[in-house]
């Protein structure tokens, strides 16, 4: 496995997409909610809380995004590049974001990891390993990657293909769950192609992928000097806490400029 991946078809994702999100928007709207204002669909909306989960809940009730991808949004926004010329690509985009992508940069690029086909898109995405990716040298302004490296083998590979497709002073925009009170350890490894795990198998839920996804690598706190090591990758650490943003809890997001 490489990165989240769908197995679906383009008609079956597009429909079971749409349904998955009437499905949710009425179930939202049944229950108890906070207001507050949604930087993903840029309006006053309400706040429902599902879980204990601080990066996944409370979610919108307009577009149904959680709290790590509006923590991503608000740091786009405050980035210092020009969104709105921007030509930004997304790895496993979920809709909301896709939605927010498309509305507020010059043109948005969405790319998955679809297991299997040999085509170059499959819908509106491309078909991408971010490892070896199709794009060219310095074809994008920001790149976003959300709770994706933490799927990824061999992530160093993707990190730096990342900073190929990015032009002189673009961006690398991203989330992943870390551990501060660990260094950074890996769960699996490929051997001739094939994952070998290395330690128990751990998955996150995917609302696509049966199974959930395979966790390749315990990120820690060595991720930022490992970069700058490694690929020359300055990357720094934001706690976004902004509970009118309906984001109650610190989450950290990372940006990545090459040198
Ligand atoms: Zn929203």
């Amino acid at each position: 496995m490489i990165g989240r991946r769908l197995a679906l078809s383009s008609p079956g994702l597009a429909l079971l997409a749409i349904w998955k999100r009437w499905r949710r928007s009425r179930r939202l709207r049944s229950q108890d909610s906070r207001p507050g204002r949604c930087p993903l669909c840029a309006a006053a909306t309400r706040f429902v809380a599902l879980s204990d989960q601080v990066r996944e809940s409370p979610v919108c009730v307009r577009c149904g995004s959680v709290p790590r991808q509006r923590a991503v949004a608000k740091v786009l926004h405050e980035l210092g590049l020009d969104l709105p010329r921007s030509v930004v690509h997304e790895s496993s985009p979920s809709l909301c974001s896709w939605h927010f992508l498309r509305r507020v940069a010059a043109r948005a690029v969405g790319s998955y990891y679809f297991e299997g086909t040999t085509a170059k898109r499959v819908g509106v995405f491309h078909a991408v390993d971010l490892r070896a990716q199709p794009f060219a040298n310095a074809e994008f302004d920001i790149v976003v990657t959300q709770d994706v490296f933490e799927h990824v083998p061999e992530p160093l590979r993707a990190f730096a293909e990342i900073h190929r497709t990015l032009r002189a002073g673009g961006a690398h925009v991203f989330t992943l769950p870390r551990q501060l009170h660990a260094d950074t350890r890996a769960r699996a490894r490929l051997v001739d192609g094939r994952i070998e795990l290395l330690l128990p198998a751990q998955h996150h839920r995917n609302p696509i992928e049966q199974g959930g996804s395979l966790v390749v690598t315990d990120w820690g706190r060595d991720l930022e000097a490992m970069l700058a090591r490694e690929l020359d990758i300055t990357c720094t650490a934001t706690w976004v806490h902004a509970p009118e943003l309906g984001i109650d809890a610190p989450i950290e997001v990372f940006v990545g400029r090459a040198g």
